[in-house]
């Protein structure tokens, strides 16, 4: 058989191929070594905040090849308070190569098929990072860049955050910071909550050591624009905090989801309950028509009493009404600081004249006692609106003084 050669080329043959079989496999496997050796993956779920931070810092790396690119739309607010839509053309679904301080990444971002956020409708994605395992300290510094990234956005800016089923969501872009002096309140009052709140936040220790839960419940009353939201938005700017708004009246609002959001805020916020009365009021008729009733009454004070998260809570409420709030809400405890914000005394008028019309003394003091004949006060809101109208014009605004309704 030896001697036959179709024989030895067939053995031949059956030996190359095994052979070949054999060096593929090895190489696999050996590819796979060397895979497992040398390189090294990291997973960042769209879940993880660092998602949307990795994705905006991607979309302004100057060293970056994507040939599958995603459309993302901001809105821009301008000191003005206009807005204007920018596009980032952020790396989308597929494969894309980056350099970054020298060393190459592949940036892989998958969109999951099956499964969905319950919560956004969108669905679950994940970016992988691979890069040599020499190289994996990159990351960390990765990570942190397109951190601080997102940070500088958000660098004289307050975040304003409503709940979203049962997270808390950015409410648009992060809008400029109010500055305290463009609210016009009573005298003291701004200082004294300030150094209040500046206290509470500084006591940490204080509680701590006594077993207290690290929290303080504020409320603003008073008319409707007197000022109480935008107090709270200039207050929030001023000790670099985000705002989270809660709508107690709203229908999806429950009980349970009331607790989970209150214990859950994003760190450095302040948690706004607007219009606290009108929530249970209005809470009667709707249960009259025989909808979900939503949060309880009961429900959002054991919420208040079970705020415990390790960093500090502040909690602002609001209501035009007083009055028909329940003494078990107002107690020490829930509420430990009130504090009424009132139609515009003569001062805020005073103030508030001359910060549209600096240097005319003489027409606001004319102005002031066409505000005293009204008969009735007016609130800081309706002066604002005067003024505005009455842009650069002082005399304007004096002549139509007689215009303040009730
Ligand atoms: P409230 O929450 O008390 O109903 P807002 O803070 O919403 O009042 O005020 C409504 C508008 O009136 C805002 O545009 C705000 O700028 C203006 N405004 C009301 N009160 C004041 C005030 N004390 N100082 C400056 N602006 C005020």
């Amino acid at each position: 058989m030896e001697s036959n050669p179709l024989f030895a080329a067939g053995f031949g043959l059956m030996g190359l191929g095994a052979g070949l079989a054999i060096l593929r496999q090895g190489s696999v496997r050996g590819f796979n070594f060397l895979y497992r050796q040398m390189l090294v993956d990291l997973e960042i779920a769209s879940k993880d905040k660092s998602y949307a931070w990795f994705l905006e810092w991607m979309s302004h790396h100057p060293a970056r090849s994507s040939r599958h690119l995603s459309v993302q739309t901001n809105f821009k607010q301008h000191d003005n308070g206009s807005f204007t839509t920018t596009f980032n053309l952020v790396p989308g679904p597929g494969k894309h190569l980056i350099k970054y301080q020298g060393a190459y990444m592949l940036v892989k971002r998958e969109r999951s098929g099956r499964l969905m956020d319950m919560n956004s409708g969108t669905p679950f994605e994940t970016i992988t990072l691979t890069t040599l395992y020499r190289d994996r300290n990159l990351f960390t510094s990765m990570l942190q860049e397109a951190q601080e990234r997102a940070q500088k956005m958000q660098e004289g800016k307050t975040v304003i955050y409503t709940s979203y089923g049962p997270e808390w969501r950015p409410f648009g872009q992060p809008r400029k910071k109010r500055p305290l002096d463009s609210v016009i309140l009573g005298e003291n009052v701004k200082e004294n909550v300030l150094k209040d709140v500046t206290d509470f936040l500084g006591s940490s220790k204080w509680y701590y050591d006594r077993g207290i839960p690290y929290r303080r419940g504020y409320l603003l009353y008073g008319p409707p624009g007197s000022g109480k939201s935008s107090f709270i938005q200039a207050l929030a700017g001023e000790l670099d905090y985000n705002i989270c708004i809660l709508n107690l009246s709203e229908m999806m609002l429950t009980d349970d989801r009331l607790n989970h959001l209150m214990n859950h805020c994003p760190e450095r916020s302040i948690l706004l309950l607007e219009d606290i009365d009108s929530a249970f009021n209005e809470r009667k008729q709707v249960a009259d028509q025989g909808y979900n009733s939503g949060v309880t009454f009961s429900g959002l004070l054991n919420a208040l009493d079970g705020v415990a998260s390790a960093e500090e809570r502040l909690i602002f409420m609001t209501t035009n009404h007083p009055e028909k709030l329940d003494p078990a809400l107002i107690r020490p405890g829930r509420i430990d600081y009130k504090e009424i914000l009132d139609n515009a005394s003569e001062d805020q008028v005073r103030r508030m004249f001359l910060r549209f019309y600096e240097g005319e003394d003489e027409l606001c003091n004319e102005f002031i006692e066409k505000v005293k004949l009204l008969g009735h006060s007016v609130s800081t809101a309706q002066l604002q609106g005067l003024f505005v109208y009455n842009k650069g014009n002082p005399q304007g605004a004096v002549d139509m003084c007689k215009f303040l309704q009730k």
